[in-house]
């Protein structure tokens, strides 16, 4: 293995969380920066042809290569887990940006009491009201110490969006139901469409409170405080899976990577998949050293450095602390470790589909252009009498129907499943199509975790990670009341016919439901039921900080990188303001 010259900082992932850390730092210190990301390089200009949908909507050319690295999956322990061979139900980003170049920006925040859900449940509830087999745990941070972070993520992205509740004062065509804001949102909502704006009565009609979704993709014109300009979108409806070519939806490329070329200070090495964090025993205190690499030529290296930052992604965030033997990993028999417990993943799914009269254009759109209702999320709604706690919001979104992906939806009183009447029914329906989306908080759950495979492998030979999951009655009960809502809903739009989600039963690694996945180095307040302290500090070594969703001890209902962002922000606070003058355990 070749050892290189040390660096001040190194950060494992070129995503979100890695190069906005990496913005952060060079332009507020003079460390030096090193960004090593297993995927290729991106840019804004690499876009240009990206409006292939088998290319990059089917065969998911933005992604991780299965092929080389996958994970294994079972349902409890009581299976034998087998490895994933093409990603359907999340998809793992890979390449500079990360899964953040091919995401839909939709941009909600957490529910304040989403930080505290253990103890306001108990509160209001009863500890008798939590699930069986809970492990959810309060975030030991609250939404109004993370509020200042989200605001300044609001600026850094451009989120497009109406505020509904400014400062504590309740305002009209936002979400009544929101965290105070300090600030109202820095561009106005996107467009309406029609499919948005049929939602949009027909849950005002039933008394609920529908606002704009807060999207990434920019309304107008905007430059942000980094001095970076987006142009507006255009509403051509290629997001979801695609990156924006004319750099309207906020990307790491757009966003992040403009000021970071400026900077001397920073080296992006592409081509470098990180297999270890390396570590030494120094006294009491221990501290990492830096990472082994293995580069596109196939060489190892040493990389070393005064600080890690791991920016890897849920998954591989996890994987790599297993793979370097920092933390105790969770026994889920015992209960003891925690590395790699609390895994969770958004409850979402189509909870109708709406077959109207017109035609709704659905051939255009944006990731984010669609109208949303929390009047069924968090604790906004009375659980007294109903068979589980927490919720979500419902969405109609219009994101550019696809004519491979979109293909095929008919109503369920078609009975044919193939041939020419299935044909003429999929035909006639195509634009037609109204979905409602539910997405539901993940409740913590002791059977749920993540682990090494003691079987399969990568391509380079290491283990690979293993996900142990599936659903509790909670989420269950959760959808089939989310169903019966959005169903409601569906029909006050003078659907001509309804088809309604047919409900959770065991966790389908098939079905796409979010690549919002959760928890595996959980943060916390105290080193026995968490990995990494509030700030992402890693109890065991001072010097190793873990960003990104990995972090987050129960799955929220929100898409998760506005608060991936806001912590991310929070620790390089941290990590500039005092840091970088004790080099010792910040909580
Ligand atoms: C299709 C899709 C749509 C989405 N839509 C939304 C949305 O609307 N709203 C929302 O809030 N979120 C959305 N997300 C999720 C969002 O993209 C993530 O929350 C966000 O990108 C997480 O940032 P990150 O830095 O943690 O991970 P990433 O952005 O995925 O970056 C991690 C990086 O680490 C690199 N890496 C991994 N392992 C290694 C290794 N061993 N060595 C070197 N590099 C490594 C990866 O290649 C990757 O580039 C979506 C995701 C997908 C896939």
């Amino acid at each position: 293995m070749k050892t290189l010259a040390k660096t001040d900082v190194v950060i494992v992932g070129g995503g979100w969380t890695g190069l906005l850390m990496a913005k952060e730092l060079a332009t507020r210190t003079g460390l030096s920066i090193v960004v090593l990301e297993r995927g290729e390089g991106r840019t804004t200009e690499s876009y240009a042809d990206d409006m292939d949908e088998v290319d990059y909507g089917a065969r998911l050319k933005m992604m991780q290569d299965a092929s080389r690295e996958t994970v294994t999956f079972r349902h409890d322990t009581r299976e034998r887990a087998l490895p994933i061979r093409q990603f359907s139900g999340f998809l793992p980003g890979t390449g500079i940006g990360g899964a953040g170049e091919h995401w839909n920006g939709v941009c909600p925040r957490n529910v304040p009491d989403f930080f505290e859900v253990l103890s306001q449940t108990t509160k209001k509830y009863g500890a008798k009201r939590l699930p069986q087999d809970h492990s959810i745990q309060d975030w030991g941070i609250t939404y109004d110490a993370l509020e200042p972070y989200y605001a300044r993520v609001d600026r850094l992205l451009g989120l497009s969006g109406k505020a509904g509740n400014l400062r504590g004062q309740l305002l009209e065509g936002g979400n009544p139901f929101e965290g105070w804001r300090s600030e109202e949102y820095p561009n106005p909502p996107a467009k309406r469409t029609y499919i948005a704006s049929l939602f949009q009565e027909a849950s005002q009609s039933l008394g609920h409170h529908p606002y704009p979704i807060p999207s990434a993709a920019l309304s107008r014109m905007y430059t942000n405080p980094d001095g970076v300009t987006r142009p507006a979108c255009v509403y051509c409806g290629y997001c979801e899976r695609y990156g924006c070519m004319i750099g309207a939806k906020a990307q790491p490329t757009n966003t992040l990577l403009p000021v970071i070329a400026t900077k001397k200070s920073v080296t992006i090495r592409t081509g470098a998949t990180v297999r270890r964090i390396l570590r030494t025993k120094n006294g009491i205190a221990s501290k990492v050293t830096g990472v082994q690499y293995i580069g596109r030529n196939g060489q190892e290296y040493f990389q070393p450095a005064e600080i890690v930052f791991l920016a890897s992604w849920t998954m591989n965030n996890t994987r790599l602390l297993l793979l370097s033997g920092i933390g105790d990993p969770y026994e889920p028999a015992t209960g003891s470790g925690t590395l790699g417990r609390n895994l969770t993943h958004q409850v979402f799914f189509t909870a109708a589909t709406a077959f109207l009269e017109k035609p709704l254009n659905r051939f255009m759109g944006a990731g984010a252009s669609g109208t949303m209702i929390s009047d069924f999320e968090g604790d906004n709604f009375d659980h007294r009498q109903l068979p589980f706690i927490r919720g979500g919001f419902f969405q109609a979104l219009n994101t550019g129907a696809h004519p491979i992906a979109e293909f095929g939806t008919v109503p369920n009183s078609v009975k044919a499943t193939w041939g020419s009447e299935w044909k003429k029914a999929a035909i006639e329906a195509f634009d037609h199509i109204a979905r409602i989306g539910f997405s539901g908080e993940h409740l913590a759950h002791k059977g749920n975790f993540l682990d090494l495979d003691p079987v399969y492998k990568d391509a380079n030979g290491d283990p690979l990670l293993r996900l142990t999951l599936d659903w509790q009655n909670n989420e269950r009960e959760m959808a089939e009341f989310a169903t019966a809502k959005a169903a409601e809903i569906a029909r006050a739009m003078n659907a001509r016919h309804v088809n309604v989600f047919p409900g959770l039963r065991t966790y389908d690694t098939q079905r796409y439901q979010s690549t919002h996945v959760q928890g595996g180095t959980i943060l916390g307040t105290s080193p026995e039921t968490s990995v990494v302290n509030t700030l992402g500090q890693h109890w065991q070594a001072d010097n190793l900080f873990v960003l990104g969703g990995s972090a987050f001890p129960q799955g929220g209902s929100a898409n998760p990188t506005p608060t991936i962002l806001a912590l991310t922000y929070r620790t390089a606070d941290a990590v500039v303001e005092r840091y970088l003058k004790t080099r010792g355990p910040l909580e």
